[in-house]
């Protein structure tokens, strides 16, 4: 008989779970509301409801799924096994999560970081399906992301690694990042940074579609006036694409992946702005490990997370 695997995904507004198989079949899946308000308590139990929920509409008994992992926001200790006080969690303070859940549910549980999680999902389900090396990045408000070599998750020593988002495209004088540090990524190709780019155009004074927009500026909106034929607007998306691309060539360069996997609103911008950061990421790594990598867009979409947990724990089980 195949194994068993399930995935939790939890998140500040749902909680995603999902039963799946070794062979990589989805038996069943199922999303609920976190409700992160009612405390620490209420949403181990939801976790755990939701768990038994998926095992029931499979027809059988959570005692013979083989293991679980579960997917949260960071800061955490994978290792350890601790959730140390997520923002999006209010409440949670060194929260020992894999006990409590494996107290809960009867069987062996593991956690990992979110954006890992999502990383590990593409790799072993969806964009990054059939290499051995990959980097994720996740491009929201933020720049998240993870890194596979040799088909394991690159965690450093402490567990703190593939912090993409905060890799240094700028160096002296480059803007601020919600870090605290300078010249990050994230500062530059999230659509927190493409907004800030479109707002010191548009404090020049050139002429735009957007001019006047203030706050109703969003990356949905730069993009439709792209589309429109704006030239500013095109702008925006060209200088975004550049950084990113800036961004990608050093990964290139450092782990020589064979995909580079785009998940997250802007990964849904059009074939001009891949077609931008190609060229970027091309022109600015060696020529070898360019020609390899092909940068696409993630397929998992919202599910990378629970799955990559399903994956990572038939990983954790088959070590
Ligand atoms: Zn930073």
């Amino acid at each position: 008989m195949s194994q068993l695997l399930l995935g939790i995904d939890l998140g500040g507004t749902n909680i995603k779970t999902a039963l799946v198989n070794d062979e990589k079949q989805i038996l069943a899946k199922e999303s609920r509301p976190t409700n992160a308000q009612d405390g620490v308590e209420a949403v181990l139990d939801q976790m755990a409801e939701a768990a038994r929920a998926v095992a029931k509409e499979f027809g059988l008994p959570l005692e013979d799924i083989a293991a679980a992992c579960i997917g949260a926001p960071g800061p955490l200790s994978q290792e350890k096994g601790v959730v140390y006080s997520p923002p999006n969690l209010p409440g949670w303070k060194d929260v020992p999560l894999a006990d409590h859940m494996s107290h809960r549910l009867g069987i062996p549980c593991i956690i990992e970081n979110d954006a890992n999680a999502a990383c590990y999902g593409e790799f072993w389900m969806g964009a990054g399906q059939g290499s051995q090396t990959m980097v994720l990045l996740t491009l929201g408000t933020g720049v998240g992301g993870g890194i596979i070599t040799n088909g394991k998750l690159l965690r450093g020593v402490d567990g703190t690694a593939g912090e993409i988002g905060h890799m240094k495209v700028q160096g002296v004088g480059g803007r601020t990042c919600g870090c605290g540090a300078t010249g990050c990524l994230e500062a530059y190709a999230s659509v927190t940074g493409m907004l800030q780019t479109a707002r010191e155009g548009l404090e020049s004074g050139v002429a735009s579609m957007l001019s006047g927009s203030g706050d109703t500026l969003t990356g949905e909106t730069i993009a439709v006036a792209a589309a429109g034929g704006d030239e500013f607007a095109t702008d925006v998306m060209n200088t975004t694409a550049r950084w990113l691309g800036i961004g990608i060539s050093s990964l290139i360069n450092l782990f020589n992946p064979e995909k580079v996997v785009l998940a997250g609103g802007m990964a849904n911008a059009g074939e001009h702005f891949y077609s931008t950061l190609r060229k970027t990421a091309a022109s600015q790594s060696f020529e070898v490990p360019a020609n390899t990598a092909q940068i696409v867009r993630s397929t998992l979409g919202n599910d990378a997370g629970v799955l990559g947990c399903a994956g990572i724990a038939l990983d954790s089980i088959n070590q």
